[in-house]
């Protein structure tokens, strides 16, 4: 057993209850690479933002849990060197879909947990969720639990259809789960086709898609239901049409990929929503970079050479997330 306190990392606790004070949000950026760990802690000391670095099955997966959380521990280490005394980074499980794998987590240095139960019957997501908070609990590590069904595919999350958090169910689940955090559904979406083009509108002048909105309605309705219970919304990528173009026009093919627009989150950020899960957009960051850098240095073969610019770029898009879309910067 490793207490995610020994090695220097954070629950979500204190993070979530001043965001919510604070109308911010919290960054939680998943991570797979060491370039993109050290991206996410730089932009993080650089803006003096607390962060969650999550990780996903598919990370798991890649990279294998145990570097991961290596990593995040390295990550605490080197936020110091950067100039941070007293980071506050925490470490996240991001879709857990069994008990089994949320206790892995916490005995192994996790300090927060998510238990995906969204799939299940009503009354099977709060037993599950409810046995993993007891445990959790023990070792003062929080959980994050779903409502609700978000569409698109990632990282083996995926389901074809999704359908919106019922608001009449929130208090209920949230007092008999005893979950520190509920992520709901009201319009996002994992990857980075968040929508099809029939459920969008095209710009006439730029013939991108425009997205439908995000269900404001319904995520107030749950404010007023649960007042200052942390919220969290999954699948919150911008897809920036700018790394989209640069990867489309350096040999790649993402045709159509829209996200959900920077202002609709700043709007969320205000609110009860205090963690906004960002994915897809460090990998279009990464892989907008990394193809530019090879199309026009055809004769570089060293990955330091354009694994550099990646990060740069991996990093730039996180300044530019936690100073202008969740504003948790200088909130150390
Ligand atoms: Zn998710």
């Amino acid at each position: 057993m490793t207490s995610y306190k020994e090695l220097g990392l954070v629950n979500t606790r204190e993070m979530f209850a001043k965001a919510i004070k604070g109308g911010y949000a919290i960054p939680a950026f998943n991570f797979n690479t060491m370039e993109q760990m050290q991206a996410i802690v730089q932009a993080a000391v650089e803006t003096k933002s607390p962060v969650i670095m999550q990780v996903s099955k598919g990370a798991r997966n890649y990279a294998n849990g145990t570097i991961l959380r290596y990593m995040a521990q390295g990550a605490v280490e080197y936020a110091k060197e950067l100039g941070c005394p007293n980071p506050q980074i925490a470490l996240h499980l991001d879709h857990g879909d069994s008990f089994e794998i949320c206790k892995e987590c916490i005995d192994n240095g996790f300090s927060s947990v998510m238990f995906d139960g969204s799939a299940l019957p009503y009354e099977e997501n709060i037993a599950i969720t409810k046995k993993v908070v007891e445990y959790a609990h023990q070792y003062d590590v929080t959980v994050e639990a779903e409502l609700g069904v978000l569409a698109g595919v990632e990282d083996e999350v995926s389901a074809a259809e999704s359908h919106y958090t019922r608001p009449e169910e929130v208090e209920d689940f949230s007092k008999r789960s005893g979950c520190d955090s509920l992520a709901i559904s009201i319009g996002t979406s994992h990857g980075a086709y968040k929508f099809t083009p029939e459920q969008c509108t095209r710009d006439p002048k730029t013939g991108k898609l425009v997205p439908p909105p995000l269900a404001f309605d319904i995520l107030h309705e749950i404010e007023k239901r649960i007042p200052g219970f942390p919220i969290v919304l999954h699948g919150s990528s911008s897809v920036p049409q700018d790394e989209v173009d640069t990867i489309n026009k350096f040999g790649g093919k993402l045709p159509d990929a829209v996200g959900i627009p920077e202002e609709q989150l700043r709007e969320a950020s205000k609110s009860a929503v205090c963690k906004i899960n960002i994915d897809s957009d460090s990998r279009l960051a990464m892989t907008a970079a990394i193809r530019k850098h090879l199309a026009e240095n055809p004769s570089h073969f060293d990955p330091r050479q354009y694994l550099k610019p990646a990060r740069e770029n991996m990093k730039k898009m996180y300044v530019h997330k936690i100073v202008n879309v969740l504003g948790s910067d200088n909130k150390l």
